[in-house]
């Protein structure tokens, strides 16, 4: 087989470079897929229920970037979708991120002003300078008592390491506010696919130039295939054959669960923040794409160290590791890595998205 660029993996970081490689460049382009299906993590699919769920957990589309919104609308439809999401403690719901309503709740407060927040926290967070780490970026803005309830444990549950382990960008998505806001993001377009992730996919991949191979590690076939550039998507530890050691994933167990009732929870996604509930979020997918069905699917999360390789687990050693990977990658011509597990990085799709048509722009430059 021949191609001009051989793609190995096809979620957002390869599909979308196939696609503006085939389509703009006008290049053949293999991708080869090891799963059954394209899309990466982002695929989703109808269930035996009839009920739109996300194979690999809840994927909501959040982003500040008109670029990538007006790139995606190309190939999708779109409806509004503001995701809220509560945390489960001791038997009561708090929104999260942390806002006022959170902390009006938790300390038995009545404060009606950012100012009044503002003030409070500034009484009961602990400065850290400079902040080191994910304990750092939470007790820094709201102390012990909030780190304790909503971070420490579900942390501990997602990563099996204590926040002060892990980079502060960890934790520090999750941006506390003074405000009652109840969002999950702040991002200017909170926009869902409306026909679901995976017919955006399907359209990306829909050109004569691209030859989809599925089922298949690159692996097993990259010798039978002469090509000029290699996209690599997956673990970049896995692509130099463990050379400097493996690097650290974190993998999820998703138990789908479909209730014969038409609701289950108040949202989308409760994060069950305590330590004796084995699981970390739930969610309930028809609360995400507003289906109306008399039955409701749910996915429980059971995060654990021996799955499919899922977070990139950003602790000092892994990111010390990346750096003999990363500088072994810059030898190698005409290589080009890109995505979530090749670069290592705890990336969203938008930033996924963005990243790959930059390189994109970059390489027509290098042609
Ligand atoms: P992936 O989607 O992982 O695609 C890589 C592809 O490469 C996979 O299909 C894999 O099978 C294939 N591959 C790997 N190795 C090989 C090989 N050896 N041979 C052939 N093929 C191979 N982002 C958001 O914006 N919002 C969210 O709400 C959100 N929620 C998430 C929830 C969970 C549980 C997870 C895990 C991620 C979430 N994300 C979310 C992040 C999102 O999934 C990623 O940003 C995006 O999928 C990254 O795209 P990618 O192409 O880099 O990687
Ligand atoms: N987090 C937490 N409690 C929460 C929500 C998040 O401790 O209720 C921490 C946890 O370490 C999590 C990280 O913040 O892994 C990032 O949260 P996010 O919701 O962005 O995780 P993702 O959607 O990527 O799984």
């Amino acid at each position: 087989m021949k191609c001009d660029f051989l793609i190995v993996g096809s979620g957002f970081a390869g599909s979308v470079l196939a696609e503006r490689i085939a389509n703009e460049l006008r290049k053949d382009v293999i991708v080869i897929e090891k799963r059954n299906h394209i899309g990466g993590n982002s695929y989703d699919e109808f269930d035996d229920n009839g009920i739109l769920i996300h194979k690999y957990g809840p994927h909501i589309f959040h982003t500040n970037d008109k670029n990538i919104v007006d790139y995606l609308s190309q190939f999708t439809d779109w409806y509004k979708y503001e995701h809220r999401v509560l945390a489960f403690s001791k038997g009561d719901y708090y929104p999260v991120p942390i806002n006022r309503t959170t902390i009006n709740k938790v300390f038995n407060k009545n404060f009606n002003t950012d100012e009044e927040v503002k003030n409070f926290l500034n009484q009961i967070c602990e400065r850290r300078n400079p902040v080191l780490n994910s304990e750092d970026v939470i007790i820094n803005q709201v102390g012990w008592e909030l780190f304790d309830k909503f971070f420490r444990h579900y942390t501990k549950k997602q990563w099996n390491l204590e926040p002060k382990f892990l980079s502060p960008g960890v934790c520090g998505r999750i941006k506390v506010r003074t405000n009652d806001d109840d969002r999950y993001f702040q991002d200017k377009y909170q926009i869902m696919p409306k026909e679901g992730f995976t017919k955006i996919f399907e359209k990306l991949l829909d050109n004569s130039r691209i030859k989809l191979i599925l089922n298949k590690d690159y692996k097993e076939i990259i010798d039978e295939i002469n090509y000029k550039y290699l996209i690599y998507t997956g673990p970049i530890d896995y692509f130099f054959d463990y050379k400097f050691g493996k690097l650290t994933y974190r993998s999820i167990h998703f138990d789908f669960i479909n209730y014969n009732q038409v609701s289950y929870q108040p949202v989308s996604v409760v994060n069950y923040v305590d330590p004796d509930v084995p699981f970390t979020r739930v969610t309930e997918y028809k609360k995400i794409t507003f289906q109306n069905s008399s039955t409701t699917t749910l996915s429980f999360e059971y995060p654990n160290s021996n799955g499919e390789p899922f977070y990139p687990i950003l602790t000092d050693e892994n990111l010390q590791r990346l750096k003999f990977y990363m500088d072994l990658a810059l030898k190698e011509k005409n290589l080009i890595l890109c995505g979530r597990l090749a670069e290592f990085k705890y990336y969203d799709m938008h930033q996924v998205i963005g990243r790959a048509l930059n390189l994109y722009n970059s390489l027509i430059y290098k042609l």
